[in-house]
């Protein structure tokens, strides 16, 4: 496997950060996550508008996009795989204990591993824990991901695969890697980003080709809602079938099967030509 580290391609084994990266002491970092499908990057451009826009948040310097796009490329010729997710780091870089965020710049590292189609239905658990949508690190797709770790391992002890988040003042937010949407008498929601949750892609284009209103909703939606559906790049729009200890009849409902459907035919237009 070869990634790319601070300017070049590397074999994976060989490449090392150094221990004393910002990024791991203190999390002082930006990622994204992207959907690959035979060496191509999903939404490409929009992954990279939104790194850019993370790291302005965390006051990082401004990532060369130029430089990520052609170690995207080249990790994606290097590696061929069918389908992939594509992650790019942007961390603080070297910055030796006790001194602040290095002076030596910023480290990238671009790499891909595989990635398995995910089932069209998951179960879900809510958490007790709460976003803070007026934190410093609301709306970042920030490395600090600790929080959505302890979630995670909750909905996996519990059977399910994703955890929500409501936020301080008891709306529904977001998932530990996911947006949601629920379907009210008819009508498709999801929680707006003055919540507190990221601006999802695949949100976006779920808002777009659905129709679907940001709505500040309470968490309890989540009691009487007649269709949950999360969204993200590596679900896409996947139906949730329960929530907590409550069944969600025959998921997907009609709504989550026409975000599904609409998902499947306009996604494959997004595809970086290459
Ligand atoms: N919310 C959080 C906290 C995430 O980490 C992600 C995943 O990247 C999402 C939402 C969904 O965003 P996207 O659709 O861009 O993958």
């Amino acid at each position: 496997m070869k990634i790319w580290l601070d300017g070049e391609l590397r074999d994976a084994d060989g490449a090392r950060v150094s221990v004393f990266d910002h990024g791991l002491t203190v999390g002082d970092g930006v990622f994204e996550t992207l959907r690959t499908v035979d060496g191509r990057a999903f939404a490409l451009t929009r992954h990279l508008d939104r790194l850019a826009s993370s790291a302005r948040g965390l006051g990082l310097p401004a990532p060369d996009l130029d430089e990520v796009r052609r170690a995207c490329a080249a990790v994606l010729d290097a590696n061929p795989l069918p389908l992939g997710r594509l992650r790019i780091t942007y961390t603080g870089g070297l910055s030796p204990l006790g001194s602040d965020r290095g002076e030596a710049g910023p480290t990238l590292v671009v790499a891909l591993g595989e990635s398995p189609r995910r089932p069209d239905t998951t179960a879900v658990v809510t958490v007790p824990w709460t976003r803070n949508e007026r934190g410093a690190l609301a709306g970042l797709k920030s490395t600090s991901y600790g929080e959505n770790v302890v979630a995670l391992a909750r909905a996996r002890a519990a059977g399910a695969s994703e955890a929500l988040f409501g936020n301080t003042v008891g709306q529904l937010c977001e998932g530990t890697g996911s947006n949601v949407f629920v379907a009210l008498d008819g009508v498709l929601h999801t929680p707006p980003l003055s919540s507190g949750c990221l601006a999802g892609i695949t949100r976006a284009l779920t808002v777009e080709w659905t129709g679907a209103k940001e709505t500040d909703l309470p968490l309890d939606v989540l009691e009487y809602a007649d269709e949950v559906f999360l969204t993200s790049t590596l679900r896409d729009v996947q139906a949730v079938t329960r929530v907590d200890g409550r069944q969600l009849g025959d998921a997907p409902g009609p709504l989550t099967a026409e975000a599904m459907r609409l998902f499947a035919e306009r996604a494959a237009a997004d595809f970086d030509p290459r």
